[in-house]
């Protein structure tokens, strides 16, 4: 741990305020308060402040970005952070950017979303027995946050997941989601195999009666690349469907 993460340890010593929520509603109405990582929340306001010359007559969102979707969703997409003008901008997961287009296209192919754009937050999307969230709620400078930042927002991450009571499947967006979603799900007191497999695109692990499968991050870096295809997601998600649909 280096002086950076051992300062924001201190903070972290004790939960995040305001980490409750007897449904998703108030737990999105909590979260949007939450200020509990001060580099986070330095960043998030900086980037709202600033913003990128494209979108300088726009009204930057700037707060922790809730999940949204289906209440009684049997899919749970997982990824790591808002991106700072992406859902930073747009205060909606995955909407307002090139990640976010890729995401939505193979959601909506394969029947999980209604349409295959996510503009903006009243864009008319709707998402279909699917739930998209994040590690971390607040936009983390280079897309990194610390590990206290991560364990900070786990909590919410664990009082979401308590309320999401109908998931089946469980997709993660990179590495960085495959291992917080299983440290949320370990602090939620399900039986997970050990080791934790290792993270790979396409890898699935089968739980009691639940699944939690991977997918490299449909960042540019991977898209731009070819590291991830639109057919290698799409056969994340078709697996997924035909588990949900048995
Ligand atoms: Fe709160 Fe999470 Fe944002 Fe940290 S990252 S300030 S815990 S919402």
């Amino acid at each position: 741990m280096d002086d950076l993460e051992r300062q924001h340890a201190i903070r972290h010593e004790l939960p995040p305020p305001g980490v409750t929520g007897a449904t998703l509603e108030e737990l999105s109405a909590a979260l949007v308060d939450c200020r509990a990582c001060p580099r986070l929340v330095q960043w998030r306001e900086q980037v709202a402040r600033e913003r990128r010359a494209a979108f300088a007559t726009e009204e930057y969102w700037g707060r922790p970005v809730p999940g949204f979707g289906d209440p009684n969703a049997r899919l749970v997409v997982v990824g790591l952070a808002p991106a700072a003008h992406g859902a930073n901008r747009t205060g909606r997961m995955f909407t307002g950017d090139r990640s976010g287009d890729w995401l939505f296209r193979a959601l909506h192919r394969n029947g999980f979303a209604n349409q295959p754009t996510s503009r903006d937050r009243r864009d008319g999307l709707r998402l279909v027995d699917a739930w998209i969230t994040g590690a971390v709620r607040c936009a983390p400078p280079g897309n990194r946050p610390t590990p206290p930042e991560r364990d900070a927002c786990g909590a919410w991450l664990d009082a979401e997941l308590r309320l999401l009571n109908n998931v089946v499947a469980y997709v993660c967006l990179g590495a960085y989601a495959y291992v917080s979603l299983w440290r949320s799900l370990g602090r939620l007191g399900l039986a997970l195999p050990r080791p934790r497999p290792r993270f790979r695109h396409g890898l699935t692990v089968a739980l009691r009666s639940q699944s939690i499968s991977a997918s490299y991050h449909p960042s540019q870096q991977n898209t731009f690349t070819g590291k991830l295809t639109e057919e290698m997601l799409d056969d994340v998600l078709q697996r997924v469907r035909q588990a949900i649909d048995g």
